[in-house]
């Protein structure tokens, strides 16, 4: 996205669909958990970063993926196709039945944890 804000594709019209309206950088997540930062804090407005790159946002969950017509189906049923499509959705830790017993969190969805980090006042 940056890349393209400095350096735009003639003709080519951009999309990103994210079921959030921002983005978390991880890698100041452990400064959360060490009550460096607040969650806010560690957030990346994604409309702002959209305006940059002249690239339209859709806060919207992806419920579907057909690559034989290049496109993907929302949860509420709109369709986008597109010549390109990136997808990059993050990992989903395993909530093993021991994490739940103990002290451990998963990482990821990065949403989740920071919101269980508020349940337990970290942030
Ligand atoms: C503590 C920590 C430190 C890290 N440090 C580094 C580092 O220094 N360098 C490095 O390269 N990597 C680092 N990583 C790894 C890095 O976070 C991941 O590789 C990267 O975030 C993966 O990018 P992603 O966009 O695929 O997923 P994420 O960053 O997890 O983003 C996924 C996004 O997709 C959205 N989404 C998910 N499902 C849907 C759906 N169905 N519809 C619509 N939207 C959806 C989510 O809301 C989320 O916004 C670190 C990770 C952690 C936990």
């Amino acid at each position: 996205m940056r890349r393209l804000a400095r350096d735009p594709l003639p003709g080519a019209r951009l999309s990103l669909i994210s079921k959030s309206a921002h983005a978390i950088y991880s890698g100041t997540l452990p400064g959360v958990g060490a009550g460096h930062y607040a969650a806010q804090d560690i957030c990346i407005d994604l409309e702002t970063l959209c305006r940059a790159a002249t690239c339209t946002l859709h806060v919207a969950e992806i419920a579907g993926l057909d690559a034989g017509r290049r496109s993907v189906t929302l949860g509420d049923g709109r369709t986008f196709a597109a010549d390109v499509i990136s997808i990059n959705v993050g990992a989903v830790t395993p909530q093993a039945p021991e994490f739940a017993r103990g002290p451990a969190l998963g990482v990821k969805p990065i949403d989740d944890f920071l919101r269980a980090c508020r349940n337990c006042s970290m942030s």
